[in-house]
């Protein structure tokens, strides 16, 4: 088979090979769509060392299930299939609660590390746990179906904010996961969602999914004008989706005495924090990782239209034309969202 292989850093190429074979509990899919996330571009330069060539990445795929191992009983032959990027063991601790991100033993579709190596989806076939799978509606479209992954972690993260019917909301950041922030935390309740970017385009596809106001930090004092939008308060509760100092001390400084900060962006390995700004003023910071068990109210909010992911594909594109594609993203050409292979 077709496979985009990451052969060295910042060297990828299609390359033929073998058809991987699942396991007993495994699902062989054949992949339709495979969005290109921000972390395998950043593995492709290798600055996170978690996509040690020679790799195939790709996490965020959909596609129809082609063979199924022989204690497979979810799924059949044919189903359209859709499947976590995250492979929990099942079994520790953390699986045993329910929290399968935390997994002690969690290991990452389309990710090698010096602990684990896990053929991804940029390929024409690819083995996953079943376990991990999900079924897609008929209406979907694969090419969304494939950002179903990073619904699922704004999702995710909304449902660690303690948000009330009626609040005022802020998300920093309006890349992928901030877009979809304000979509989630809009359906959670949020009655005004501000968003905060530097980028005049995203901040206006912003506004057309549903933000009340956006702002751009590099031309206006953002906290001075949430501070009038909100009373001299500022936001009940902000959604952090960038991960550096600045960003994370911006939203610090936009929510009110006893708010919740929920951290989704990750980028920064340290930050500066305003320590006496969070306890003084009471406020809750809470970190959030990858999802937990969202997809099927993931699939289900996009199916009926609540988070809409079409205005966030920027390109669909052949598998062949993966190597430019990653060159075009790790070159930050404005304007560039989602963009989907299709092998
Ligand atoms: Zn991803
Ligand atoms: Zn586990």
């Amino acid at each position: 088979m077709k496979a985009l292989v990451l052969s060295a850093y910042e060297h990828l190429e299609i390359e033929d090979v073998p058809v991987p074979q699942p396991a007993d509990d495994e699902l062989l899919v054949r992949v339709k769509a495979c969005g290109i996330c921000g972390s395998d571009v950043h593995g492709f330069d290798g600055s996170t060392g978690r996509r040690m060539p020679p790799i195939v990445m790709g996490h965020e795929a959909a596609g129809i299930v082609e063979a199924a191992g022989s204690k497979v009983r979810e799924f059949r032959i044919g189903d359209r299939v859709t499947f976590d990027s995250t492979v929990y063991c099942g079994e520790c601790f953390y699986c045993r609660r329910g929290q399968v991100n935390l997994c002690d033993h969690r290991e990452v579709i389309g990710v090698s590390t010096p602990l684990f190596r896990r053929m991804g989806a940029f390929a024409e076939y690819v083995t996953v746990p079943a376990r991990i799978a999900y079924a897609l509606p008929e209406t979907m479209p694969f090419a969304h179906a494939a950002l179903i992954e990073a619904v699922s972690v704004a999702v995710h993260g909304v449902s660690l904010t303690p948000v009330e019917h009626g609040d005022t909301a802020v998300v920093v950041g309006a890349g992928m996961i901030g877009l979809l922030s304000l979509q989630a935390v809009r359906e959670a309740g949020a009655e005004r969602v501000f968003v905060v970017d530097v980028d005049e385009t995203r901040l206006d596809l912003a506004r057309s999914l549903g933000a009340t106001q956006t702002f751009n930090s590099k031309k206006q004092d953002v906290v001075a004008e949430i501070q009038k939008l909100t009373e001299g308060r500022g936001a009940d509760v902000v959604l952090e989706c960038v991960g550096i100092s600045d960003a994370i001390a911006l939203a610090v400084e936009s929510v009110r005495k006893g708010g919740a900060v929920t951290l989704v962006g990750n980028v920064a390995p340290k930050i500066d924090l305003a320590l006496q700004s969070v306890v003084s003023r009471q406020i809750r910071l809470q970190g959030s990782c990858a999802s937990c068990g969202e997809y099927p109210e993931c699939i289900a909010m996009m199916a009926d239209g609540r988070i809409q992911v079409a205005p966030l594909v920027s390109a669909v594109a052949p598998l062949e034309e993966g190597v430019r594609w990653f060159q075009r993203l790790h070159d930050r050409e404005p304007g560039l969202l989602k963009v989907v292979l299709e092998p």
